[in-house]
């Protein structure tokens, strides 16, 4: 059944409403355009789409003791799917959403197969074009929300273009956004040529050409991870990172914030060395406010949602409050609305 409340205000993701209803589902929380016949709670807080970190490796983190702090949703980019959803459904309550994309899919030795960090289970090796149908669809089988694929090519074979297309193909025909992983000369370019959606982390590794980034907009979406490159003691690979993602965003490209949780990084919250680094590049403002909330990438509203303080009345004030951003699901609303 729906429940019905308004809030103070709420940021849609098309700007501020204030005194905004919002509809609350077991499994959809979202903020309707229209009054509606029911009775109407009140609940005196700001809200905002889920805060997601669209970049995290669960297992590699601490979220089953301590949770994910202000973080509302999280999507893991590469896990083995049964090992993940025992580790979600041991979480603390009420829990973050959930959503990943299963195993990496490389090549037969292709990264990061050779990983220490990457146990077995967490990769699918795909060396033909039908090994890619079978892989993209045994993760939708285990309810993977994108695809995962890696293109290191500084660290063993990667996917050939053939296998790479089947891929994306396969994922775009169930509807699922394709993220890859993509490092060394020449791949961002490849990814984007075959029909990846995002990558998952700002190409770092080389200077993209203005011609590189022109072809690149409107095709693909990065997800920063810009604090990868030190976590504070930075250096030549965030200094190319970052002047990479100052002129993609300059050109109108989409970034969503992500961490890369699980990378020299264990506790899940806000982050905010990637936050400030996001703003640096040029993103903030109302694109920070959609990057941190996963827009492009993740559904805008989703099972989860993010309350903010009612003094909260703008963006600036809501960018500054991202730390003390309180996660809620249906039942937490439910129990507080007055
Ligand atoms: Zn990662």
């Amino acid at each position: 059944m729906t429940t019905y409340a308004r809030v103070i205000r709420a940021w849609t993701g098309e700007g501020w409403v204030d005194d905004a209803v919002v509809s609350i589902d077991d499994d959809h929380i979202a903020v309707v355009p229209t009054e509606p016949d029911e009775p109407v709670g009140r609940i005196d807080d700001t809200l905002l789409p889920p805060v997601t970190d669209a970049h995290v490796h669960i297992g590699l983190s601490d979220f089953a003791t301590r949770g994910a702090g202000a973080l509302a949703r999280l999507l893991d980019l590469g896990w083995d799917p049964p090992a993940l959803s025992a580790v979600v459904a041991s979480s603390p309550s009420p829990a973050p959403e959930v959503r990943w994309a299963g195993t990496f899919l490389t090549a037969p030795g292709g990264y990061p197969s050779t990983r220490a960090w990457a146990p077995p289970g967490s990769v699918t090796p795909v060396a033909t074009p039908e090994q890619a149908v079978a892989a993209v669809d045994a993760q939708r089988g285990l309810g993977a929300a994108v695809i995962k694929v890696t293109l290191n090519a500084d660290a063993g074979p990667v996917l050939p273009d053939d296998v790479l297309r089947a891929v994306v193909d396969r994922a775009h025909e169930h509807g699922l956004v394709v993220v890859a992983h993509v490092e060394g000369a020449g791949q961002p370019m490849r990814a984007v040529e075959a029909g990846v959606d995002w990558f998952a982390h700002a190409p770092w590794t080389h200077r993209l050409s203005d011609a590189e980034l022109d072809a690149m907009v409107g095709r693909v979406g990065w997800i920063g991870t810009l604090d990868i490159h030190g976590r504070g003691d930075y250096g030549d690979d965030y200094a190319r990172a970052l002047d990479n993602v100052s002129r993609f965003v300059a050109r109108g490209g989409p970034v969503a914030y992500g961490t890369d949780l699980g990378n020299a990084l264990t506790t899940a919250d806000v982050n905010p060395r990637e936050v400030a680094a996001l703003r640096s590049a040029g993103v903030d403002g109302e694109r920070l406010l959609a990057a941190v909330t996963g827009a492009g990438l993740l559904p805008r509203w989703s099972r989860t949602a993010s309350l903010l303080p009612a003094d909260v009345t703008g963006t600036a004030d809501a960018l500054d409050a991202l730390a003390q951003a309180r996660p809620v699901d249906a039942a937490t609303l439910r129990a507080m609305v007055g």
